[in-house]
Parts: structure tokens; sequence; C-alpha cells
């Protein structure tokens, strides 16, 4: 077995998420793990990137700007999502004592994406130092991630809930059987709790503020509690700042359009889930992964809607990178490897 070791050696697996980036090292685990943001000024210099940008979103002086390169999954910014996959990269392979310069990559990307959208992630990868790339599809990476036992003749259904995608499969034997891809998913989960906020109490309040909310009230299912929460923001009769009292009840409420259509992608891949896979699926239950997977309820919602066991992956957020990092590492997913290498 030790020339498969070697063989296999040489890889970082990285989820360039919506939300967030990380980067996987085999015998490290996830080494590096932080927001997808850019921070640059008017000349369109890059001042900060990660952590460092996302705490001055909205909170910008003149000339400086801090966004996300990445919006519904896909790279939306080619130069600034480059500069930060190279920053990233860079900070792994510079600190990590690694014995190469130009390591084999693996590098997630949303199941519906198009040639267009793919090869500006070759490009951003092989410009950011890789000697061979890969490009799994996130559920596949989500699935080994979450430990499933993808190689095998059985089905196994993964929901992967980021940022900007939520993405559904079924897969078997290596590959992915049927699947759905919708642009829903935690930032619209943000935005119906803005739109309710407005609507019912006239109240703006920003992205970061729609999600804290989101963590600390959101749900998906009815829960005994219903503990509230007290918001500030901006009259929007007044225009001036003023605090608003929500309950976990009316959250839920403002989730439950979104949430609906992550259901259908649901029913919709099972419907289309040949007899024998969809066996083994109410057997063994579907899987949850990505951030939208802590969603309080989400868990229930579904089994609820689908008649079929739920279940949270262990370490959620983490398992595309750790997906990527073990089909590079781990000779059983061989073929995986195989079918998502890119030649450029
Ligand atoms: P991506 O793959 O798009 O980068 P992630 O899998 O990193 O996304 O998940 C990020 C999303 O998960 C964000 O929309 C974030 O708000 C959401 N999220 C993270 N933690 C929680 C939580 N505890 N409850 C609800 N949503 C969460
Ligand atoms: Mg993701």
């Amino acid at each position: 077995m030790s020339w498969l070791k070697g063989y296999f050696r040489r890889g970082i697996g990285v989820d360039l998420g919506t939300a967030n980036t990380l980067i996987y090292v085999h015998g490290q685990g996830v080494v590096l793990r932080e927001p997808s943001v850019v921070a640059f000024d008017d000349q369109n210099r890059l001042l900060a990137y990660g952590e460092e940008a996302r705490a001055m979103i909205g909170r910008t002086p003149q000339g400086v700007r801090a966004m996300r390169p990445l919006r519904d999954g896909v790279i939306a910014e080619a130069t600034f999502a480059e500069a930060m996959l190279k920053e990233f990269i860079g900070r792994v392979i510079g600190n990590r004592g690694f014995s190469f310069q130009s390591p084999e990559i693996a590098i997630g990307v949303p199941s519906g994406v198009t040639d267009v959208e793919k090869n500006a992630v070759r490009k951003a990868v092989r410009n950011a130092g890789a000697s061979q790339t890969y490009l799994p599809e996130e559920p596949m990476a989500a699935a080994i991630g979450a430990g499933l036992p993808v190689s095998e003749p059985t089905g196994s259904m993964i929901i992967d809930i980021g940022g900007g995608t939520t993405e559904v499969a079924v897969i078997s034997l290596s590959g992915i059987v049927v699947n759905a891809s919708i642009r829903i998913a935690g930032d619209e989960l943000n935005e119906a709790i803005i739109r309710y906020l407005k609507k019912v109490h006239s109240l703006a309040i920003g992205e970061r503020t729609a999600e804290e909310i989101k963590f600390r009230l959101g749900s998906a299912y009815k829960t005994v509690e219903n503990d509230k929460y007290d918001v500030r923001g901006l009259n929007l009769m007044s225009g001036l700042p003023r605090t608003v009292t929500i309950s976990r009840g009316e959250v839920r409420e403002a989730l439950a359009e979104p949430l609906v259509a992550v259901v259908e992608a649901v029913q919709s891949t099972l419907e289309r889930t040949p007899p024998e896979l969809a066996a083994d699926i109410f057997n063994r239950g579907i899987f949850l992964t990505g951030g939208g997977a802590l969603l309080q309820g989400l868990d229930e919602l579904i089994a609820n809607e689908t008649e079929v066991p739920v279940f949270i992956a262990e370490d959620p957020l983490s398992c595309v990178a750790i997906g990527t990092g073990k089909m590079l590492s781990e000779p059983s997913y061989r073929r995986v490897l195989e079918q998502s290498l890119v030649h450029s």
C-alpha cells in the first residue's frame, strides 16, 4: 500500500464557498477557515481578506469596499476571487512547511454550474499555483466529508445548504444519479428576515444583523420556546434609529417561503430517484451538510415533509472541505477523483 500512499500524498482540498472558504490538508485536517470576503480601495488594490475584510462590510469609509467575490456559489468577480484564493492557498503552503510549492488541488463546484463558471474556477486555481486541478461536484465532496458510502452500490442522499446555493443529490457508485441545485440558501434566509422587518415593523436592517437574528432566533419547525430578541435598525418612517422586539415565531414565519423552496427541491429529487435507490434512502436517511444544516428544526421540517429520516452531518460546515481532501488522499475515492480531473 505504500506506493498508493505516495501517489495520493500531495493534494490539498479546497471549499471555495459563497460564504466561507476552507482548506483541508491530509493529516492536518481543516487548516484554514475564512469568510469569502475581500476589501479593496478605489484603485482596486486589495487591502484585506477573510475575517479581516468581513469585519469591514457595511462599515467602510469612502474609497474602500468590502465584498464577496462569489455569488450564488459561482465566481462573480473573477479578479478578486482569484486574488483571494491565491492568498489563502499561499498562507497554507507558506505556513505549513510544505515540501512542495505546486500541489494538486481539488476544489468543489456546485453541480449546476456552466462550463464558463467552471472555467473561472479552474483558472483561479491554476493561477494560485496548482500543478493539477480536480473539480469535484460539491454534493459529492459533501457526501464524502459526511462519511457516506459514495463508492458503493447503494443510494445516499445529501442536502448541502450553503450561503448561495442548496444542492440536493442522490449518489451511488461514485456518481451523482439525480440532483437539484437551487440558488436559494442561507443568504435568502437573511434577505427574508430583512423583508419581514421592513414590511411588518417598518425597520431597515443590514445583512449582518439579519444573519445574527437567524443564528439567535431562526428556526424551521415549531418549537416550544418563543424567545425574543431586540433588533436595532432604522425606522423607515422617521429615518431614526429604533429598537424592535421580535419573537422566534415571527422569524419562523419570515423564513417559511425560502424554506418551502428547499423542501420542494428535496421532494422533486426524491421523485426522480430510481426505486432501488429510493428504498436505500428511506432506510438510511437523508444527510444535511453546509451551514444551513445548523438552522434549528430544519432536519425535522424536511423529515416531516418527506417522511424520510434526516440526519445532520458531524461538523456540517466542514464536510465539503474534508471531502475534497479525502478524495485526494484516500484510494477508495480514486474513481471520483479521476472523473473530476480537469485537463488544462
Ligand atoms: P458556503 O458553502 O456557501 O460558503 P457554508 O456552508 O459555509 O456556505 O454556510 C454558510 C451559511 O450557513 C450562511 O448563510 C450562514 O448564515 C449559515 N449558517 C451558519 N451557521 C448557522 C446557524 N447556526 N444557523 C443558521 N444558519 C447558519
Ligand atoms: Mg458550500
